[in-house]
């Protein structure tokens, strides 16, 4: 049985429909069927795990993006056998302007255009609404608001989504399977490049000369929203960067709770 035979339709497989506020969660028989698919996925490359996904999911699988050196990699693979798949950018109104215009790269590159999805309110008006912004005293929420609820409403109607999270990034990524069940999204998951280091990464860019963000020449090594990145001195932990000075460590978008 291949891999991909082994994993049922994601719809039809879902244990619990689910509601808005409560993301649909697989039966006991879907979870095996995806982590026998993740365990004959481990050896495979990057690119067969994308074109796996392609294969297993077509139309119903979707890519979000922020535009790190790993989505960027998964872009170019996923444009040699699947140019038409939705790829979308969590667009918060708080990204850097070289982040946006590696957007245009990469479109100029390889023909697909990254769709920008944005909160509802825009930056001023979400600010005049708090009395300022949240990134500083309400992170959480600021997160919760405009990148989470975001990524909930994109993924209404896919039964996949392909991530560029790595096992060695951080504590909480740790155990992330090549495939598995999003259980805050009530959808499958793909993290094509699990199982790979950082150096593996940039191994990878600069032979495939993939386009990548300029901020990483300047020390910056994880790149998320301006107000809430910095760039990090030598010896630093890959993500220190990321809400430097604040206990938060993720967005929420690859954690459980
Ligand atoms: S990373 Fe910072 S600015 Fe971006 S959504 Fe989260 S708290 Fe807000």
């Amino acid at each position: 049985m291949t891999a991909a035979s082994a994993v049922p339709d994601a719809a039809a497989g879902r244990g619990d429909a689910g509601s808005r506020d409560e993301p649909a969660q697989p039966t006991a028989a879907v979870r095996e069927e995806l982590a026998q698919a993740s365990r004959s996925l481990e050896q495979a490359t990057p690119a067969e795990i994308i074109a796996w996904a392609v294969g297993r999911f077509g139309s119903r699988l979707t890519m979000a993006t922020a535009f790190g050196p790993e989505g960027c990699l998964i872009i170019h693979w996923l444009a040699a056998v699947a140019p038409q798949t939705f790829v979308f950018n969590l667009d918060t109104g708080y990204q850097f302007p070289e982040t946006l215009a590696l957007r245009d790269r990469l479109a100029s590159r390889y023909g697909v255009a990254v769709s920008l999805e944005r909160p509802e309110a825009s930056v001023a008006d979400y600010e005049r609404l708090h009395g300022g912004p949240l990134y500083r005293t309400a992170p959480d929420r600021c997160c919760s608001d405009r990148k989470l609820a975001v990524i909930r409403r994109v993924l209404v109607g896919y039964d996949a989504w392909m991530s560029g999270i790595r096992r060695d990034q951080s504590p909480d990524r740790a155990a992330a399977a090549i495939v598995g069940w999003d259980h805050k999204f009530g959808v499958v998951k793909v993290s094509p490049l699990a199982n790979w280091t950082k150096a593996m990464v940039w191994d990878a860019i600069v032979r495939e000369q993939v386009p990548y963000n300029p901020l990483h020449d300047r020390g910056y090594v994880s790149i998320g929203c301006a107000p809430c990145t910095r760039a990090v001195g030598a010896g630093e932990d890959e993500r220190a960067g990321r809400w430097s000075g604040m206990a938060k460590t993720e967005c929420g978008l690859h954690s459980r709770g």
